[in-house]
């Protein structure tokens, strides 16, 4: 009976804090529609819907997350994850970027590819340009691969735009800083893959074409980029050059260029470990290569041996080192390695990464105001990633799925597919097929190493290519709704910061 009247009494004092709007609709329900919390929620989360109010001004500083082949259900994934790492069954959790107030799905395809890769899809968000598949920098007019007459088809992008109106720029990412994502912002290459002179043809080298590293050191738009962190080192040192982290590595540009100490003569600090980035002095640019190669996935970072920088701490470090601009600073962030976790069929660090990004995220947004600073939060594309099966609310994301009873109650029994074998919720449609009945009662899918499998086999786990969501919050990101192409990011934040194309 006490439980029958506390309801009562809520239901009363619930049906009198909103008397007035909607008297007619809340006399239809339930008591228990009333009080229950869903209802609660849903009415406290519309009335922050019809409150938002867009902030019709110029933004001085752009904030811009990439999630490297963070699709919608690796976004639903890591949100469970993170739910569950904090203690609770994970489905309600939100991730950082997830409370952003604005949102738009944005379509990936390339000029030449339904399902895209991280060159093509880079031009089209930093120059607001779609192009081929692997080509960085140039519209779709150019051909992949060829040197000759690439330069007619340069695209400039926004942080060029940025660099050129006296903004500070930064660029961030736990790939090499080379790769796709990141060089798309200051390289023109035909292809993706010229990261060093070494990966060029010596005839492309002739023609006049430059590497990708080299371009970055040389660019030579304003006061060139102010902070650059991010993996990539060998590409910057000449092969007759011992990495200073590993002793039995050297180098690797056949061309005698030491980029680190062309970097150093113009007077920029170079650092290529966390401490030597906590106390690097703030008054020169900043150049913080930490791994010959991609930096160590979030969950494998405590092992490293000279030490890895977070991506959150490297955001922190970038926004603190560019918050100081009067013209404002532009940044480009990116979790680079959620992708290659994905491409081995290896959800673990794939999602601890995308987890790891919600904390950069949050950190961004404690660092700065929404009044100033637009945060836009994407992806460059999806993966073949698949979550399904049932499994009961609150399983473990990695589990095995166990279901419910016939009453609908988690009753923690394995469930067995068709082939009377257990499966997990996460999985793949392409890359390493795995013999679920070998696996069961001797790996642990919980495992960091354990491996999903796929239905088709292939070498590497493969893209997917369906939409990816944009995320945004500050000056103009009321921009950002309905579906778009994935151009439409680069225009919207130039036009936040009042650049004219
Ligand atoms: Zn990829």
């Amino acid at each position: 009976m006490k439980n029958v009247f506390s309801i009562a009494a809520a239901a009363s004092l619930f049906t009198m804090t909103i008397s007035g709007c909607t008297d007619e609709t809340v006399s239809s329900q339930s008591i228990d529609q009333n009080v229950n919390q869903w209802t609660i929620d849903g009415q406290r989360d519309l009335a922050n819907a019809l409150n938002q109010q867009p902030i019709n001004k110029r933004a001085k500083n752009v904030i811009f997350f990439i999630g490297d082949g963070m699709g919608i259900t690796t976004q639903t994934a890591a949100r469970i994850l993170e739910g569950q790492l904090n203690g609770q069954d994970g489905e309600e959790n939100l991730l950082s970027f997830e409370t952003l107030p604005y949102t738009a799905l944005v379509k990936t395809y390339t000029t030449n590819h339904q399902v895209s890769d991280s060159a093509g899809t880079a031009t089209a968000f930093h120059t607001g340009v779609k192009t081929k598949s692997g080509v960085i920098g140039l519209s779709e007019f150019a051909d992949y691969g060829v040197c000759e007459g690439q330069a007619e088809h340069e695209v400039t992008s926004l942080l060029k735009m940025a660099e050129d109106r006296g903004m500070a720029t930064g660029l961030v990412s736990t790939a090499r800083i080379t790769h796709a994502s990141p060089a798309a912002a200051y390289a023109h290459a035909a292809s993706r893959g010229w990261e060093t002179d070494t990966d060029m043809q010596p005839a492309d080298i002739e023609m006049g074409c430059v590497d990708i590293a080299r371009q970055l050191i040389e660019f030579s738009h304003g006061d060139g980029v102010d902070v650059i962190l991010g993996g990539g080192r060998r590409g910057f040192l000449p092969n007759t050059v011992t990495d200073p982290e590993y002793p039995d590595q050297k180098g690797r540009r056949e061309d005698g260029r030491d980029l680190v100490a062309q970097w150093q003569a113009a007077g920029g600090q170079f650092v290529w470990n966390e401490q030597q980035l906590r106390n690097a002095p703030k008054d020169q640019p900043l150049l913080g290569l930490f791994e010959p190669s991609h930096m160590q996935f979030e969950v494998d970072r405590q092992l490293d041996n000279g030490g890895e920088p977070s991506l959150t701490e490297m955001t922190a470090t970038a926004i603190s080192r560019l918050e100081g601009s009067e013209e404002g600073y532009y940044l480009f962030i990116e979790a680079g390695r959620i992708d290659h976790a994905h491409h081995y069929n290896n959800a673990f660090r794939a999602l601890h990464d995308a987890v790891e990004m919600s904390r950069a995220v949050a950190q961004a947004m404690a660092m700065t105001s929404e009044e100033d600073t637009l945060i836009v939060v994407s992806a460059d594309h999806s993966h073949s990633f698949a979550l399904a099966g049932y499994p009961a609310k609150g399983n473990g994301v990695f589990d095995w799925v166990r279901g419910t009873d016939e009453h609908g109650h988690p009753n923690d029994e394995v469930t067995l597919a068709e082939d009377g074998q257990p499966y997990t919720m996460l999985g793949y449609t392409t890359g390493v097929i795995v013999d679920r009945d070998e696996i069961f009662g001797e790996q642990d899918p919980a495992d960091p190493n354990f491996r999903q499998g796929a239905r088709i086999p292939s070498r590497g786990e493969h893209h997917g290519g369906e939409d990816v969501v944009v995320m945004a919050r500050g000056p103009m990101a009321h921009a950002f709704h309905g579906f778009v192409e994935q151009t439409f990011l680069h225009h919207a934040m130039a036009h936040a910061l009042g650049i004219q194309q």
